[in-house]
């Protein structure tokens, strides 16, 4: 089945992860739908996943997608993920990708060639985005183990009105399903005091984004502990 790796790595009852059990509401002929999640996990990257045959075929692009034609981004091939990953935004307290997971883009797709399976066990498919920040044609070409890593691919973005020298991730680096979320904020909304301890990174560049983020978490939720705090009640005399 599909979805077996993706279960096998995942503890349920301590990730708020969707386990994939969920029926595909979708109608049959609706426009495919992809995302894009961006986790801070023991490093940063960005999730690419096309909706296909009910389940996200899905690649983590360390340095996340860029809409330089020039840039050739590293995209590792990993698991399917369920179909309602695809909404998926929060905080993984510990085990498999534990971190913080943002819905960075979100939208539809469509293949540039019929035969997608086909495409896909070739190595190389075509396709279309219509997201938010991502847009036009793009490919993703395996690179046949390039590096000694038999899923490694290149997502490369092709010439068009969609193309730009834009670092697209510095441009728009926030969430698209909760307004202008960042990190912090996501982290807010869960519980920030989580990682005091044992942070999923605790050196390095990784390390010190965790502690900045974790910060700035318990700095919001703080604050918005005061604005919720009720009005103090009347002393009865
Ligand atoms: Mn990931």
């Amino acid at each position: 089945m599909a979805l077996d790796d993706y279960r096998k790595k995942r503890d349920f009852t301590k990730s708020p992860e969707p386990s994939g059990d969920a029926p595909v509401g979708k109608k049959a002929g609706a426009p495919l739908f992809f995302c894009v999640q961006k986790h801070l996990a023991s490093h940063l990257h960005y999730d690419l996943r096309l909706e296909w045959n009910g389940v996200l075929l899905s690649w983590a692009v360390p340095k996340g997608p860029s809409i330089d034609p020039k840039d050739k981004r590293l995209a590792m091939h990993v698991e399917d993920h369920p179909f309602d990953y695809g909404t998926f935004e929060g905080v993984i307290p510990e085990g498999y990708g534990a971190g913080i997971v943002m819905l960075w883009d979100r939208g539809t797709w469509e293949p540039e060639q019929d035969d997608v399976d086909a495409a896909m066990r070739k190595g190389e498919i075509k396709f279309r985005l219509n997201g938010y920040k991502l847009k036009g044609s793009w490919v993703l070409v395996k690179t046949h183990g390039f590096a000694g890593a038999p899923n490694s691919w290149l997502l490369i973005k092709h010439r068009d009105d969609w193309a730009g020298p834009i670092d697209i991730t510095e441009f728009a680096p926030l969430s698209v399903k909760t307004p202008d979320a960042d990190f912090a904020e996501i982290l807010a909304g869960g519980t920030p005091d989580l990682w005091t301890r044992n942070p999923p990174a605790k050196t390095g560049d990784t390390g010190a984004m965790f502690k900045k983020i974790l910060a700035r978490a318990l700095e919001i939720s703080a604050a918005n502990k005061v604005a919720a705090k009720p009005p103090k009640a009347k002393r009865r005399s």
